[in-house]
């Protein structure tokens, strides 16, 4: 089966508001020249700047927008959280379970899955972000550990879902913020993708899992793009810094494409 390809920019916090409104008109202009045919591009700006940049990008049919979390629960007294229904007017996907939300929040596998089926049912896409830290890595643990995420997902969503959810497999040590020494190998960012979509067949069966997309996060950018989205089960990647330099954001996005 033929699953389409994925490019998710996560800017983190790390702009301002009218440095995200800035981005995009870059964007629009960048993307002009680029034909796309498999492959969805999402940008994922901070919550305060979900509404200018879907209004900047409403015209634009190449690139969407996605929140960065959101709350597991559809409304209620949850002072400084953010829920379904105000991200919905203006995104098409959302992020949940990163790294960085599980380490601040204390967030749970349970937790990323009830958010995960939330947005399912809300008919926003989420990209559900897994995957061990350095310590997990070195004791040989990380097939453990992104199992048990996996299951826990899995668990609380329904077979139809598999195709309208994405998994990242982002490795936390990867991740360019925690410095990381080397980068995963694509053979084994592959490997990992087979083991998701084994722990889905798990449970619903092969065909289903098949229609599961599996991105790659980590220290991506236009350099070592390739030896991710070469391999036939990895369906593309999620760049974080490099996303903030919409020329480079623009070159992975074409290499993605190509590869498609
Ligand atoms: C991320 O944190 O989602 C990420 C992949 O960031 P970077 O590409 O900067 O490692």
């Amino acid at each position: 089966m033929t699953r389409r390809s994925l490019v998710v920019g996560n800017w983190k916090m790390d702009l301002s508001h009218k440095a995200e409104v800035e981005i995009v008109r870059s964007l629009k202009e960048l993307f002009k020249g680029v034909t796309l045919e498999q492959t969805d591009v999402v940008v994922c700006p901070s919550f305060p700047s979900l509404a200018a940049v879907a209004d900047g990008l409403k015209k634009n049919q190449k690139i969407a927008v996605g929140a960065q979390t959101v709350y597991w629960e559809e409304h209620g007294p949850v002072t400084g959280m953010v829920s379904v229904s105000q991200i919905s007017p203006f995104v098409d996907w959302c992020l949940v379970g990163h790294s960085e939300q599980r380490a601040i929040t204390g967030e749970t596998d349970e937790q990323v899955a009830a958010r995960a089926g939330l947005l399912v049912r809300h008919g926003i896409t989420p990209v559900v972000c897994l995957g061990e830290n350095a310590e997990e890595r070195e004791a040989d643990q990380s097939v453990d550990k992104v199992t048990k995420q996996m299951k826990v997902l899995i668990g609380a969503l329904t077979r139809a879902a598999i195709a309208k959810i994405v998994i990242a497999y982002e490795p936390i040590w990867a991740i360019s913020a925690n410095n990381p020494g080397e980068l995963p190998e694509g053979d084994e960012v592959a490997g990992m993708a087979v083991l998701i979509r084994k722990v889905a067949a798990g449970r619903f069966g092969s065909e289903a899992a098949e229609k599961l997309r599996v991105i790659y996060g980590g220290s991506v950018n236009e350099g070592n793009v390739d030896q991710y989205i070469e391999e036939p089960g990895i369906d593309g990647v999620l760049p974080g810094g490099a996303s903030l330099q919409p020329r480079q954001f623009m070159e992975i996005v074409k290499k993605v494409e190509a590869a498609a």
